[in-house]
């Protein structure tokens, strides 16, 4: 179990009340327990216990993301001694790095925030869900309100302040790819790091016949890699790697230890959606290492075993090495746990499907060579629904991930 960066909760209360937030509006309601910001005693023992990390663990990079709720509701201070105090301890490991990112939804951003980003060389992302249709859809304020406009002067700001603008985009399939595409080029990102949305098997609002997350994703992937000019998009280009057979993770969830705002240490935060409390671990950083973690059931499953420990179905997968069996959130199914393949499953098989057909036009050479096929979407569904062929996994197994379900 390894990760390189932390996730601190600095503030559990936002200026946003986005409908899809699994902090607040999918069933989890710990976060009225938290402060609301992250204590300045915190940020020793955060420190300490990362020194103790990286050295074990013999880390020469490690990042700290500073994470909400939305985190610059928290005083600058707060990042000034957080940052000075981080200083200190890594002038005692001259071996490693360490780095500083924020993830915000940027209806706060100004000049100052832009001057506090140089000045302490934190590399701020800013949440955007593309256009305003799709944007102010979902990413109102406590009114009602869209935050749009905002955002986009925002994401322009920080691009002009501080040279560079990364955006997370939360994918809404009622607006067009195209339109959300030129509107990020609008804005001059660097990179969006698209995220699908976070449904699992009881509240997945999508027909499971159709393919519409696929159909989608295809569209903008069509559009990004014939863009000589384009920006970068991670799931993109981990999954490109993952075909050609780079290791990385492509389901930008693993690596990261969650630290909440009074210090409890979790799993992953987008497992939130599956229910109220679900992520709770009963350790904090206060009494507990990091690493303790794995002692978990939830932090043993994520950190250990989430791109093995599969359901059947995913076990028998032609193209489970690609998939890895899509996010975690993504399989949990209240009746079974995580004993199950993704709720995009199909979309998974096709796009992928897409993607390596797309690679062999490119080097139709390279792939004779190696004899590799173009993917068949029908054959690979019909292969993986086959239930006659499925690998027979013990009792003990299926328990294990069906553990997390909620009798
Ligand atoms: S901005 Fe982020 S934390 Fe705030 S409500 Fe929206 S999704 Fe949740
Ligand atoms: S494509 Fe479907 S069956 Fe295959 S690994 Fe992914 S989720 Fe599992």
């Amino acid at each position: 179990m390894q990760f390189d960066a932390l996730i601190l909760k600095v503030a559990s209360r936002c200026n946003l009340n986005c409908s899809y937030c699994f902090m607040y509006n999918l069933g989890d309601t710990t976060y009225k327990g938290q402060p609301k910001f992250m204590s300045y005693d915190m940020i020793d023992s955060i420190l300490e216990k990362t020194k103790k990390y990286v050295l074990k663990y013999d880390k020469k990079e490690f990042s700290f993301i500073f994470h909400g709720g939305e985190p610059l509701l928290i005083e600058k201070k707060f990042y000034r001694t957080f940052v000075t105090k981080a200083n200190a301890i890594q002038e005692q490991l001259p071996n490693v790095v360490f780095k500083y990112d924020i993830q915000t939804n940027g209806v706060l951003i100004d000049e100052d925030w832009c001057a506090l980003f140089r000045e302490l060389h934190i590399y701020p992302s800013t949440s955007v869900d593309g256009t305003r249709k799709a944007h102010d859809m979902f990413r109102v304020d406590h009114k009602g309100n869209g935050s749009y406009d905002a955002v986009f002067n925002a994401v322009k700001l920080l691009k002009n302040q501080i040279g560079y603008a990364d955006t997370v985009c939360v994918i809404n399939i009622e607006e067009e790819p195209k339109a959300i595409y030129e509107s990020f080029k609008k804005m001059q990102v660097n990179s969006v790091n698209f995220l699908i949305p976070d449904f699992t098997h009881n509240n997945f609002p999508f027909d499971t016949e159709k393919t519409e997350m696929a159909d989608w994703l295809i569209a903008l992937f069509n559009i990004w890699i014939k863009d000589q000019d384009r920006y970068k998009i991670p799931m993109f280009i981990g999954l490109i790697n993952r075909l050609l057979g780079v290791t990385e993770n492509i389901n930008n969830e693993s690596a990261v230890l969650v630290i909440e705002t009074n210090g409890e240490i979790e799993a992953i935060d987008s497992l939130k959606a599956c229910g109220h409390g679900f992520t709770k671990s009963g350790m904090n950083v206060l009494s507990h290492d990091f690493s303790d973690i794995k002692n978990s059931p939830l932090g043993k499953l994520y950190f250990e075993d989430s791109t093995t420990k599969l359901c059947a179905k995913c076990l028998d997968c032609p193209i489970k090495e690609v998939c890895q069996g899509g996010r975690l959130v993504h399989r949990f199914k209240k009746e079974n746990g995580f004993n199950n393949p993704s709720v995009y499953c199909k979309d998974l098989i096709k796009f992928i499907a897409n993607i390596q057909n797309t690679l062999i036009d490119f080097f139709p050479e390279l792939y004779s060579k190696e004899n590799i096929d173009s993917m068949k979407t029908d054959e690979i569904v019909r292969y993986v629904n086959d239930t006659n062929k499925n690998t027979l996994i013990n009792s003990t197994y299926t328990e294990e991930l069906e553990y997390f379900g909620i009798k």
